[in-house]
């Protein structure tokens, strides 16, 4: 038996990308830039892609107004955002609960000689109001995660960037949206998602380029990818990732009815507390269990076949500075458990998940 509770972490590819996977390897192998037919069946996959990518991203039925270019995941299309401005002065604001893949980029801005607003949940009842009210005339970038994937805190991403961008049209807004993709509505001048995240393979990702945003490439190379991504295009995770967009169905509801049966079960042990309030995404829920450390219940869960994450499974072996930032204590955060869910778990997993949880918290407490 296995139940997978870690969505956030990775996702299971779904049938449809391991189809549309295998069917490429088999049929489109052609190197997208070979002069022959095989090069053109290839570029027209990836092309096909890019337009179900663009389209899906807002939420709205309204495409993206740009491009989009496929990467090998996130942090590549964290890391291409933010050092391919080229930025050389301004203010950047951002936050305290990035990803790595964000956050070390805006540390080496940082030490480059840019001035770095960071900011935390904690502190704001309105965050997207406190993020555009940070910007200033000499802001020049604005980044921040749409959903936080350690608490599933989500903001409201439409309204920052118009937020920010009535304070000042200049500012460039960079949106990571890996944990929001498919689930909210999005808008911003670059975006990253990746792929790994709503059930197609590790190894692709994407990142979104409003039109009229310059960029340099972080990758030189042969000049794939309208010069913007180096490297042979790698059709098959691409062909993947599209069936895998086009199959992603966020079931909110039946998320809500799962993190409603998760929080009332679990707040039948003593001495819990969540992470995770109304501002975030159901899909997401965080907790701490005063007295067992995450590591402890994390093997004792994984003995019964329930894989769940601590904090972050970014951040390994440390406590997370993130829930800090949600104003989570270090003691909370040591003990802190991320539950995730896809659209094939089930209200009886939850219930085997939390009689394991009691089940532990009493053999460890004793
Ligand atoms: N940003 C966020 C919010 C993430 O959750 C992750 C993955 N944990 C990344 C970026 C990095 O994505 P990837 O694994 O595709 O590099």
């Amino acid at each position: 038996m296995m139940i997978y509770l870690d969505n956030a972490a990775t996702t299971k590819p779904c049938a449809e990308c391991v189809r549309a996977v295998a069917s490429a390897m088999e049929n489109t192998f052609g190197n997208a830039s070979s002069m022959h037919d095989m090069g053109t069946a290839s570029i027209e996959v990836i092309s096909r892609a890019k337009r179900t990518l663009l389209n899906a991203v807002t939420g709205t039925g309204k495409p993206f107004d740009g491009e989009v270019i496929f990467t090998s995941g996130a942090t590549e299309s964290n890391n291409t955002a933010l050092a391919g401005l080229n930025l050389r002065s301004g203010k950047i604001v951002t936050t305290s609960i990035e990803h790595p893949s964000q956050a070390r980029v805006v540390d080496k801005l940082e030490a480059s000689g840019h001035e770095v607003v960071r900011l935390s949940p904690k502190d704001f009842d309105d965050f997207e109001g406190a993020v555009a009210n940070a910007v200033d005339n000499n802001t020049a970038l604005v980044s921040c995660m749409a959903v936080n994937n350690e608490t599933g805190f989500c903001i409201d991403v439409e309204r920052l960037y118009k937020a920010v961008k009535a304070k000042n049209p200049r500012t460039v807004v960079h949106i990571d949206a890996v944990q929001g993709f498919l689930k909210v509505p999005l808008d911003a001048d670059l975006i990253s998602v990746s792929g790994h995240k709503i059930h197609a393979s590790k190894g692709i990702g994407a990142l979104y380029i409003k039109k009229g945003v310059v960029l340099s490439p972080l990758i030189l190379g042969g000049g794939q990818q309208n010069k913007m991504r180096s490297g042979t295009e790698p059709v098959e995770l691409i062909a993947g990732f599209e069936a895998a967009v086009n199959a992603y169905d966020y079931k909110r509801g039946m998320f809500e009815d799962l993190k409603s049966l998760l929080v009332n079960e679990v707040s039948k042990i003593s001495g819990v507390r969540f992470n995770s309030d109304d501002k975030c995404l159901p899909n997401i829920v965080n907790f701490s269990v005063a007295g067992v450390r995450s590591e402890i219940m994390l093997h004792s869960l994984e003995e019964a076949g329930i894989y769940i994450s601590n904090g972050s499974a970014c951040s390994k072996g440390k406590t997370s500075g993130v829930l800090k930032a949600f104003g989570v204590s270090d003691k909370d955060a040591d003990c802190a458990l991320r539950v995730s869910f896809c659209a094939d778990n089930t209200a009886d997993e939850v219930q085997m998940l939390v009689k394991k949880l009691a089940e532990t918290v009493k053999r460890v407490r004793r």
